[in-house]
């Protein structure tokens, strides 16, 4: 596995979950999601997203509605993390 498939990989990723904050939780979006948290180790290290979406799956895209905070939380999270990486690129 190259080092830019996986970063192309890792941006996908975050561009699904965010979908899946903004309530498009359907069925293939959270099984490409869960699959690249299982396979990716930036993601889960460096990102260190890997419990929040997992709480996210878990719940808004269950049968339980997410809890209050969650979203917010999980948006700004990503969204310092795309800007760090988006500024590091630039670098
Ligand atoms: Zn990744």
């Amino acid at each position: 596995m190259s080092k830019d498939i996986t970063e192309s990989g890792c941006a996908t990723f975050l561009a699904e979950v965010w979908l899946l904050l903004d309530g498009e939780c359907d069925e293939a979006t959270q099984n490409r999601v869960e699959a690249h948290m299982h396979a990716c180790a930036d993601c889960l290290s460096v990102y260190g997203v890997e419990e929040k979406v997992k709480l996210l799956l878990s719940t808004k895209c269950g049968p339980e509605s997410a809890p209050a905070g969650l979203r917010e939380r999980l948006q700004v999270e990503i969204r310092r993390t795309v800007t760090r990486v988006e500024y590091e690129r630039g670098e």
